[in-house]
C-alpha cells in the first residue's frame, strides 16, 4: 500500500534551487547534507552522527520544501509522515505505526523521515497520563536512541509550536537542532516569486520588486498560490501572459481571503 505523500517522493526531484531565500538555514543544512552524501567520512574520524532536527515556525514558509531538498540534494529516499497520523484511541497503534515508519526508512536507508507537526505525538507529557499518547512518544524516542552509527537515517520534525514540545525530545542525540524558518524578508519574496513564475509565460514588464513590497508579511505558500491565482486570471482574461494587473488583482485576492479569515476568529 503507498499512501499519497509518499507517491510525492516520485515527483521531479526538488533540490536548495526550488527553495528561495532560506540562505542561513540552508548554510546550517549543509552538514547534514554532507553526512548524508559521506557517511563513511565521518564514522571514520568516530564523529557521532547528527540524527534529529527540528525545523520550526509560521505555515507556509518552506518547512517541508526543505526537507524533500535534502532528500533531493542527497538522493536519499524521502519518507513523509504526519504527527496526527500517530494519534490513536486505541493503545499501542500509534506506537506501532511509529515502529513500521522508522522499519521503513532503515530498510531503504540513507533516508529522510520527515514528520510534519511533529508536536501531534511530541506533546509535553502532563501528569494527567494517556496511555496511548505517552507509549507513541516513548516509541518515538526509542527509535530516536536506538538507531546507530552504521544507519544513514535523517529525521526531520517540523512544528508550529516548538514551546509545546516535550523537553525529552530536544535531548543531545535526539532532536538536539532547531531551526527557525520564518516569514520571508523582500528580498526573499522577490527570490520566491522568481521561483512560482519560472516555467510560466510573463509579460517582461513585470516589476518583481513591486510585487515583492506588495506583500508584505506572507509566506512562501501565500506567494506560490498569488503566481497560480494570476496565471487562472490571465487564462480567464484571454491573455498570451501573465500581466502586472494579474498578479495585483491576485494579490488582492489572497489579501481578502486572509481578511475573511481573520474576521471568522473575532
Ligand atoms: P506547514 O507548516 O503548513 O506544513 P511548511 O512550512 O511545511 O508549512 P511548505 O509546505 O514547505 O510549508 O510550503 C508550501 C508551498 O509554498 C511549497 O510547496 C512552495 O510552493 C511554497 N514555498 C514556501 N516557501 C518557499 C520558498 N522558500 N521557496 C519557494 N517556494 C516556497
Amino acid at each position: 500500500k503507498t499512501d499519497k505523500k509518499n507517491d510525492k517522493a516520485n515527483e521531479p526531484k526538488i533540490g536548495f534551487k526550488d527553495v528561495a531565500g532560506l540562505d542561513e538555514a540552508k548554510e546550517e543544512l549543509e552538514e547534514i547534507i554532507d553526512f548524508l552524501k559521506n557517511p563513511d567520512k565521518y564514522r571514520a574520524m568516530g564523529a557521532k552522527i547528527p540524527k534529529g532536527i527540528l525545523l520550526h515556525g509560521p505555515p507556509g514558509t518552506g518547512k517541508t520544501l526543505l526537507a524533500r531538498a535534502i532528500a533531493g540534494e542527497t538522493n536519499s529516499k524521502f519518507i513523509a509522515a504526519s504527527g496526527s497520523e500517530f494519534v490513536e484511541k486505541y493503545v499501542g497503534v500509534g506506537a506501532k505505526r511509529v515502529r513500521a515508519l522508522f522499519e521503513k526508512a532503515r530498510k531503504e536507508a540513507p533516508s529522510v523521515i520527515f514528520i510534519d507537526e511533529i508536536d501531534a505525538i511530541g506533546a509535553k507529557r502532563t501528569l494527567e497520563s494517556n496511555n496511548e499518547k505517552d507509549q507513541t512518544l516513548n516509541q518515538l524516542l526509542i527509535e530516536l536512541d536506538g538507531f546507530n552509527n552504521d544507519q544513514t537515517v535523517i529525521v526531520i520534525g517540523a512544528t508550529n509550536r516548538i514551546d509545546m514540545l516535550d523537553e525529552a525530545l530536544k535531548r543531545p542525540g535526539r532532536f538536539d537542532r532547531n531551526i527557525f524558518i520564518g516569514n520571508p524578508d523582500i528580498k526573499s519574496r522577490e527570490e520566491i516569486f522568481k521561483v512560482h513564475i519560472k516555467n510560466k509565460p510573463i509579460n517582461p514588464k513585470i516589476n518583481i520588486s513591486e510585487l515583492a513590497k506588495r506583500t508584505h508579511g506572507m509566506s512562501g505558500a501565500h506567494i506560490s498560490n498569488i503566481a497560480n491565482e494570476a496565471a487562472i486570471l490571465a487564462v480567464r482574461n484571454n491573455k498570451k501572459s501573465i500581466d502586472f494587473d494579474d498578479f495585483n488583482n491576485a494579490i488582492e485576492k489572497v489579501i481578502g481571503g486572509l481578511e475573511r479569515k481573520n474576521y471568522s476568529i473575532i
